[in-house]
């Protein structure tokens, strides 16, 4: 029989939330640690964000994760966000404390940093000049672990030039905003290519462009995961890059929330990947 009192709760809030792998990933941990909860799915719409998130400690809940639409609005509905989380501009990650209040984290570009550390020991987000490809929420939660963790030059570049701007006034001095047009050009003397949009996305049309000018010895990451393997990746591969999916990522952001609700840093096994990849 469950014990109440050690029952784990913790979710996904999002608008749509079904295509989330998260519930995947953290009842494989549940699991595998002998711990008795269960993470759930949450599909929360924008005007009841707020009563969603006040009901969580009533229902028991440790926390939740926080995906589209929602993870910018959920911000200001907090008792208090950490500094990553405001550099970031969103908030992935709610912890329900001891007292009842909401505390606001952000572990995406973190777990991107360590995605790559994982494919390339010893990388380091300070090794050369990085391009970043998009300007959305994951785009500033990858500026801001590339500036944490000692990156000196950031090129941002995004169809919107504007949103590139915004991303670059708020690290004055590391980051430099590009037009969409030139992006190939960025790219000469880059130690990192990162895409933060969604093309090339399952359903999406490739991301359009040409990495002729990439040095051959530059990392390359794409946050997609579905599917595992871009257009973009397969070029960069093909050229001899050495290319990153984003799946590293989704596994890697989830471990800092799990450990807060559960107790436990969980392990990235060979196990829990083959558990997500059955789900694409
Ligand atoms: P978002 O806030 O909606 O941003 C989307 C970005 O894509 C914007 O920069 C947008 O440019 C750009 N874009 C859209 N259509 C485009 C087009 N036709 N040509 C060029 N650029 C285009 O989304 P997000 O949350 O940042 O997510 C971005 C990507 O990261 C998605 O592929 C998502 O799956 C991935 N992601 C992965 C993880 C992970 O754990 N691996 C986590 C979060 C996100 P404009 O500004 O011009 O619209």
């Amino acid at each position: 029989m469950l014990r109440l009192e050690t029952f784990g709760l913790a979710g996904i809030i999002g608008w749509p939330v079904q295509q989330s792998r998260s519930p995947t990933i953290h009842n494989h941990w549940i699991e595998r640690y002998g711990l008795t909860g269960r993470y759930v799915l949450l599909p929360v719409r924008p005007d009841a964000l707020e009563a969603a998130l006040r009901g969580l400690p009533a229902l028991g809940f440790r926390g939740c994760n926080v995906t589209m639409p929602h993870k910018l609005a959920v911000m200001p509905l907090l008792d208090r966000v950490d500094g990553l989380a405001q550099r970031s501009g969103a908030v992935n990650t709610v912890t329900v404390e001891a007292d009842g209040s909401l505390s606001g984290s952000n572990s995406d570009g973190a777990g991107w940093v360590q995605s790559l550390v994982d494919a390339k020991p010893g990388w380091m987000p300070g090794a050369g000049p990085a391009v970043l490809l998009g300007a959305g929420g994951a785009a500033r939660a990858v500026v801001a672990a590339l500036a944490a963790g000692g990156a000196r030059e950031i090129r941002i570049v995004n169809r919107t030039l504007e949103k590139a701007q915004e991303i670059a006034a708020a690290f004055p001095g590391t980051v430099t905003a590009y037009r969409w047009e030139d992006r190939a050009e960025v790219l000469a003397a880059a130690a990192l290519v990162a895409n933060a949009t969604d093309q090339g996305m399952a359903g999406k049309p490739p991301l359009a462009i040409d990495l002729a000018r990439l040095p051959p010895d530059a990392v390359v990451s794409d946050l997609i995961y579905s599917p595992l393997e871009t257009p973009f990746l397969a070029a960069a591969k093909a050229r001899g890059n050495m290319a990153v999916n984003g799946l590293g990522m989704l596994l890697n952001q989830a471990r800092p929330a799990f450990a807060g609700w559960f107790g436990v840093m969980p392990e990235i096994t060979a196990a829990l990947r083959r558990a997500v990849e059955a789900t694409f």
